[in-house]
């Protein structure tokens, strides 16, 4: 009985070490490849770190890159106005909160991708089968945390009602997280930029890996890293990793607004 909850709280451990590395793994995807590399062009990424980054993308967010670029680049062209594909206070601040990933889809089907994701690389197989990669990264997990069970005695299918539970769980927190930048950080927050939109706000700076610091940035778009200025206390862990990124000769080329 001990060795079996024993083996219980090991493989709950697990599968929330697994939902809080992951859930960062996915927000960096986000934030450092499709919205400052891809969208922006605040730098240009070797293959091998773009690479890992796209099957990342593929695997956890079932993103098309040309998409997210049209749609968010919108966004930008018509915040917070009539043609916003999601704003506060064109679609309400709980419907963006709850519902962006709808607002989104609906504007990705009708976007003109050859407009609005100008520059931004397609990856054929990749891009058609979006689907196909959550679902893939969904079994994937299911499976390890699966045969994980199994070595524990637990059993494989209690493992994989671990391993769903952590990734639903993963989807939920980057939903909302999302939804916390582009509703909240539109309505509530700092503004260190008066005569830019949106507000920062630490708190969803630190859940997205810097994408809270939503005035910054609308300040200073192609800017790669969103902590702008010197302010100990904004927290940009995208730049960090951006940095790092640099420093290991993975940055092909940097935008003019790289800071000097
Ligand atoms: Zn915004
Ligand atoms: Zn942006």
């Amino acid at each position: 009985m001990t060795t079996t909850w024993t083996s219980v709280i090991i493989i709950l451990i697990a599968s929330i070490l697994y939902e809080r590395i992951i859930s960062k793994v996915a927000k960096l995807t986000t934030t450092v490849y499709l919205h400052r590399s891809l969208t922006h062009f605040s730098f240009k990424l070797k293959r091998p770190a773009e690479m890992i980054f796209r099957v990342s993308c593929w695997l956890l967010l079932g993103s098309i890159p040309r998409e997210f670029a049209a749609v968010h680049r919108k966004h930008h062209k018509y915040t917070d106005i009539e043609g916003d594909p999601h704003s506060p206070f064109v679609n309400g601040y709980w419907s963006v909160l709850l519902g962006n990933i709808f607002l989104y889809q609906s504007e990705a089907k009708k976007i003109d991708l050859n407009y609005w994701g100008k520059g931004v690389p397609t990856y054929d197989w990749l891009d058609k089968h979006s689907n196909l990669g959550l679902l893939s990264g969904f079994i994937l997990v299911c499976v390890v945390f699966g045969v994980f069970g199994w070595l524990l005695s637990l059993g494989f299918f209690i493992g994989v009602l671990f391993g769903a539970g952590a990734h639903l769980l993963l989807g939920l927190d980057y939903l909302l997280a999302t939804g916390l930048v582009n509703s909240h950080c539109h309505k509530r927050g700092y503004k260190t930029y008066k005569d830019a939109d949106a507000y920062n706000n630490r708190f969803i700076a630190f859940l997205t890996c810097g994408e809270g610091l939503h005035n910054n940035h609308h300040k200073y778009q192609s800017s790669p890293r969103l902590r702008t200025g010197e302010r100990w206390f904004e927290l940009d862990e995208g730049w960090l990793l951006i940095k790092f990124l640099d420093r290991i000769g993975q940055i092909e080329s940097k935008g003019p607004e790289w800071p000097s």
